[in-house]
């Protein structure tokens, strides 16, 4: 993909939703810090169902910390490894206790460091939380950039990299928004709505679904096909 066309793509992607931001609901750094592991291998909704209840009671690392495991995980049961997820959690309640005065620390190594948060949680929290231009590459934002061409690459860290590389500076602090939520909503893994995408005619990937997407000579080849059907259908009548 030309820069020029990577620049319309996030020109359009930015025109169709200036202010994009996530569906995780939250009202500190902790809290979103909390959601983000939360969200590992389950929706927002679902996290944002479970954590109504949690932040109203354990808000805080001090509040979180004071429920124990077996406390926490009452609240994040109806979400996939929750058990795990309830240790990791209150661990990361202490280490913020003891080593950061309770806050979430703006820090990729400080936060890689604690249990359950990997780089891609580091780059939500560091991207959402504290505005820095990261780009968290998940299962959505993969695919996306795979299938438009836009930064190729066979493993979220390598096309993580390539869009550090070209995304331009003016679009990268939204960058991840705009791609999730196009992949959440437009680009979907099984059957992608490419006749409603606003990138289709930028978009490199040569399975688009809809018709007005197929190249020129392989819709004249289905109306041949059609037509040297037509006159069988007519004969079993
Ligand atoms: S045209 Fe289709 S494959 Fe390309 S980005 Fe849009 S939805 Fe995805």
């Amino acid at each position: 993909m030309t820069p020029a066309a990577r620049h319309e793509v996030f020109a359009r992607l930015q025109a169709a939703d200036p202010n994009p931001s996530t569906e995780l609901e939250y009202a500190s750094p902790f809290q979103l810090l909390v959601s983000v592991v939360l969200s590992a291998q389950a929706t927002d909704k679902s996290v944002n169902q479970a954590t109504a209840a949690l932040f109203r009671d354990a808000p805080t690392p001090e509040a979180m910390l004071a429920l124990g495991v077996a406390g926490l995980a009452t609240f994040i049961r109806s979400i996939g490894l929750y058990n795990t997820k309830a240790r990791n959690l209150i661990e990361t309640c202490r280490i913020l206790i003891e080593r950061y005065n309770g806050q979430v620390p703006a820090d990729r190594q400080a936060l890689e460091s604690l249990p359950g948060v990997g780089r891609k949680t580091a780059n939500v929290v560091l991207n959402v939380a504290f505005g820095q231009s990261t780009i968290a590459v998940d299962t959505h934002i993969f695919r996306v950039a795979n299938r438009l061409g836009l930064a190729p690459g066979r493993t979220p860290f390598e096309v993580e990299q390539k869009l550090l590389e070209v995304v331009p500076e003016q679009f990268r602090r939204h960058a991840h928004h705009w791609l999730i939520l196009h992949g959440r909503y437009v680009c979907i893994s099984r059957q992608p709505k490419c006749p409603n995408c606003v990138l289709l005619d930028l978009c490199e990937y040569d399975q688009k679904t809809g018709n007005a997407a197929r190249p020129a000579r392989q819709r004249r080849q289905a109306v041949r096909r059609t037509r040297s059907r037509a006159p069988i259908a007519r004969r079993k009548k």
